[in-house]
């Protein structure tokens, strides 16, 4: 039986990376010794690390404007390091809230400085919530940036057009990061936690305008620091190595499938074809407007949620896993990252459709 892995993350990792990594887990490149087993500072692993970086940059169009930066922490050692190293000497910043992670994130940005939170989600005619248009946003020109999170991985919200405002836009793409073409230039900083799109927990990747470096000071802790991360190559103390490794494994895969572009593409049709399977049925539903359905986390509900356990033991039974919908938003999740072919969102379907006959 073909498992498929829907998890929200850590998620499934494409199966060509994962045959590769094993093939060279204990001699890489005929060093005899697995990359984990490599010093950072060896001329072998500083050539993993640079492919690592042309990787992402070549993916994502980055110009020499931006430095990229592995670091430590996952996405919510960046909801503490974005206000340190960026805040001004007002202190303040504009966290647009769209969600359970964007909160999150103002939560722990409020330790550090002075946050103006709004929340920009709204509820249509139909019941549907969508994100209020850019117009709305009232960012303060004084704000030393604007923080929000264009992909909402608990809620499924999706924003995909880029804010553009007088002020550096942050993003937390942790789980929209590579699924869709985006343009870097519109953004001061960007980060994301690796384990939906770039490989496994452990590292998160910053792409930083350099000239926002020189706002970091030399009093936040250096493990956070920015400007001491460029610095030093992302190598001021031992960077998650076989994280950085696989995260290279998976940029060359995207890269020989033919890039973000391409992988656009699939990612369109994946989730078309399972939004429409919930709107064609009166069994399952969602309650996210077109515009900001996320093609990346898919929530859905049946009719009677006292059929919920019922739907996750038999869709594990069919090689469909962790479906279950995160616990502050109940029902289901499909996440569906780069990685889950089409033909796992397909037999997805197929199951909900014998679901629904077996028990509507
Ligand atoms: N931001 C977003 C959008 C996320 O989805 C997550 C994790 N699911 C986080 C931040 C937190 O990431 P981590 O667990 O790596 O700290």
């Amino acid at each position: 039986m073909t498992v498929y892995n829907f998890c929200a993350g850590p998620a499934k990792l494409p199966d060509e990376v994962m045959i590769k990594a094993q093939a060279e887990f204990r001699d890489w490149n005929n060093t005899g010794c697995s990359v984990m087993e490599l010093s950072h500072r060896s001329k072998s692993y500083i050539e993993v690390y640079d492919q690592a970086v042309a990787g992402i940059k070549k993916l994502l169009n980055i110009s020499d404007d931006y430095s990229i930066l592995f670091m430590h922490g996952g996405g919510r050692g960046q909801f503490s390091a974005v206000p340190l190293n960026l805040i001004t000497e007002n202190k303040k910043a504009h966290y647009a809230v769209t969600g359970s992670w964007s909160k999150s994130a103002v939560a722990e940005a409020e330790k550090f400085a002075d946050i103006t939170a709004a929340d920009y989600v709204s509820t249509d005619e139909q019941g549907n919530k969508f994100v209020q248009d850019f117009d709305k946003w009232q960012v303060d020109p004084q704000s030393g940036f604007l923080h929000y999170c264009p992909n909402e991985t608990v809620d499924g919200i999706e924003i995909f057009d880029a804010p553009k405002f007088d002020v550096p836009v942050v993003a937390d793409m942790s789980s929209t990061i590579l699924s869709h073409q985006i343009n870097v230039n519109d953004y001061g900083l960007i980060y994301a936690g690796a384990q939906k799109n770039i490989g496994p927990s452990g590292v998160s990747i910053v792409v930083i305008k350099n000239e926002l470096l020189s706002r970091s000071s030399d009093s936040i802790p250096s493990i956070l620091n920015y400007k001491l991360t460029a610095e030093n190559g992302s190598m001021f103390n031992t960077p998650p190595t076989y994280a950085i490794y696989l995260a290279k494994l998976v940029f060359d895969w995207l890269i020989e499938r033919g890039g973000v572009e391409a992988q656009e593409k699939i990612n369109i049709k994946k989730a078309e074809y399972l939004y429409s399977a919930i709107d064609k049925s009166d069994f399952y539903s969602n309650h996210i407007a077109a515009s900001n359905r996320s093609r990346m986390n898919i929530p859905f509900f049946l009719a009677n949620d006292e059929l919920d356990k019922q739907f996750l033991s038999q869709a594990e039974d069919n090689g469909l896993l962790a479906l279950k919908g995160h616990r502050i938003v109940g029902g289901m999740r499909a996440s569906i990252y780069n990685a889950l072919p089409f033909e796992g969102v397909k037999a997805l379907v197929e199951f909900m459709q014998e679901f629904e006959r077996t028990h509507a």
